[in-house]
């Protein structure tokens, strides 16, 4: 074996108690960092060059893999893109001896292979060839770029290749373009989302969401335009599960379910760090998050005992009846949050008093809340209360002080 193998098993066995850069002056602080991302990119090529030596050999078949990007996910546990990403580069740097080279030594990151690779696909390089730039030039100019510039820069002149060789994106793989869209877990709770589609699919998906994101805008709304984007998509996908419209699953209807431990539900404060549930997809959640969800959000929910046993399926007692409904949207008219004017058809019906403390399913105990201020109120330790007998609501802040709102609420009139 090579001087690089007993390095790999060297680098696994090294204790990093022994690596302390709390210690280091400043300037071996800044000695260090590009000395440790060099490293970084000749592991990352010696592992692309691995990839692609196991790849030609089919290696993953062994396992029982039909694909190297489903093997490297499984065994080297890294995302789908990931994986892909070096199957890619391990393919295309056979091609491009200079880019290779100076990914091996180090000089440039993964980063900067990955713009190169994905640009320089084997249908472009054949029309380039017939256009007669060979593939020697490409990979030098793009090489010098890689080498000189940051990996965005290094993809402007990788595009300039692009416009140069396939100036009406007609090699695009638009044209075929599969839409692609993936979801990812990940273990600190959030949900990544990644894809593409063609024009057609792109411009469908923007019509709907911007036709949301227009229609949930209360006045002094701060959000970006990517928060209030991702909002809209969530709440296309609530409204498409409420319209009863989609497709069954497995004979039932499609809806959200949850399992919600009945002992965190009922707890006045979980202690920090406890689990309140699970989502079949999505994972575990907060004992807040648990209680929001059994509060009134159109899911189907399994209480679950100390042994983790269902003890009480389904929503129909809990989940406000639409005459209560009616009642209460009348009343309240639109999300009770101080500021907040969603409408009706957005909002939950809260349990001002949770049913799991004893808290009745009543037009007296409910209040609309739209899905942000429910968040808020079971997750962000926010408060509304209601004066009695009347339509007035007040929010109060996780501090106790009122939030008053510069548009005052005028209660609807019976
Ligand atoms: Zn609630
Ligand atoms: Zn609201």
């Amino acid at each position: 074996m090579s001087s690089w193998a007993s390095l790999l098993r060297q680098l696994a066995d090294l204790d990093p108690a022994d690596f302390d850069p709390a210690e280091f002056s400043d300037e071996q602080l800044r000695e260090t960092m590009p000395l440790v991302q060099v490293g970084i990119n000749r592991l990352a090529a010696v592992l692309t060059r691995t990839v692609a030596a196991a790849e030609a050999r089919q290696v993953h078949r062994a396992d029982g893999m039909v694909t190297m990007k489903g093997w490297l996910t499984g065994h080297c546990r890294i995302s789908g893109r990931a994986a892909g990403d070096l199957v890619r580069d391990g393919r295309r740097l056979a091609e491009l001896p200079l880019l290779a080279a100076a990914f091996a030594d180090g000089a440039v990151s993964p980063a900067h292979v990955a713009v190169v690779t994905a640009a320089v696909t084997p249908a472009r390089t054949v029309v380039a060839a017939a256009n007669e730039i060979d593939l020697a030039t490409t990979d030098a100019v793009l090489t010098e770029a890689a080498r000189a510039l940051g990996p965005e820069d290094t993809a402007k002149a990788a595009r300039r290749w692009v416009a140069g060789v396939d100036p009406d994106g007609a090699l695009d793989d638009a044209a075929g373009l599969p839409r692609m869209f993936r979801m990812a877990v990940s273990a600190g709770g959030r949900i990544y989302l990644s894809g593409h589609v063609d024009q057609v699919g792109g411009e469908t998906m923007h019509t709907a969401l911007e036709a949301l994101m227009n229609a949930d805008r209360p006045v002094g709304d701060l959000r970006t335009y990517g928060e209030r984007m991702g909002a809209a998509l969530v709440e296309l996908a609530r409204r498409a599960l409420m319209s009863g419209e989609l497709p069954t699953v497995r004979g039932a209807a499609a809806q959200v379910r949850v399992s919600i431990d009945w002992m965190a539900l009922c707890a006045e404060r979980a202690a920090p760090g406890v689990v309140g549930g699970e989502l079949p997809f999505a994972g575990p959640i907060t004992p807040e998050t648990a209680r929001r969800l059994a509060c009134d959000a159109g899911v189907v929910r399994v209480l679950t005992g100390p042994a983790g046993l269902p003890i009480d399926v389904g929503r129909e007692q809990r989940t406000a009846s639409a005459a209560i409904r009616r009642g209460i949207e009348f009343r309240d008219g639109h999300c009770v949050f101080a500021g907040c004017t969603a409408p009706a058809a957005w909002c939950d019906v809260h349990h001002v008093v949770h049913w799991a403390h004893g808290g009745p399913t009543s037009c007296d105990n409910g209040a609309l809340l739209c899905e942000r201020h429910h968040t808020a109120v079971h997750e962000g330790g926010f408060r509304i209360a209601r004066e009695t007998g009347t339509a007035v609501w007040h929010t109060y802040r996780p501090d106790g002080s009122e939030i008053l709102s510069r548009t005052p609420r005028y209660p609807l009139r019976l």
